[in-house]
């Protein structure tokens, strides 16, 4: 069972770590680091319900508590990285598109992931660079991605 604790346990350390700065100005290259790690976590977590539900068609025992385990770990991670990502778009002068979640850069009408209408702030639109430009939408983790 050893294995099981080691990954929530890195987990919770990452989130942690995280989570101090969270009332701090945050430097956007931390916020980057832990973005990367809260996803490699996520990632884990993943591979590791993966590889418990083969054990289970496997050998025909049941690991639904481990796995029980490992999805509020994961659920707790992806809202982590949520606000680890909004932090950084904040830190970026970016919008969030209200209907899929995606990031878009200041200034844009229509999000460029699900093309729904933007709602800008008018009040600050004055810095729109377009080296500023992350692309959020790769994120591998969507929903839609896991069943
Ligand atoms: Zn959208």
């Amino acid at each position: 069972m050893g294995i099981f604790e080691d990954v929530l346990l890195n987990a919770k350390a990452v989130v942690g770590t995280v989570g101090k700065k969270a009332g701090e100005v945050v430097d956007i290259s931390k916020l980057k680091l832990a973005a990367a790690d809260l996803k490699s976590e996520l990632s884990q977590k993943y591979q590791l319900l993966g590889r418990i539900t083969f054990e289970e068609m496997t050998t025909g025992k049941d690991y639904s508590k481990n796995k029980e385990e490992i999805a509020g770990k994961i659920r707790e991670l992806k809202e982590h990285l949520e606000s680890v990502n909004d932090m950084i778009a904040v830190s970026k002068k970016k919008i969030k598109c209200g209907f899929c979640g995606a990031y878009n850069s200041k200034g844009a009408v229509f999000c460029n992931n699900c093309g729904e209408k933007l709602v800008n702030d008018s009040e600050d639109q004055d810095h729109m660079s377009p080296d500023d430009v992350i692309d959020f939408t790769e994120d591998n983790f969507a929903d839609d991605d896991l069943l």
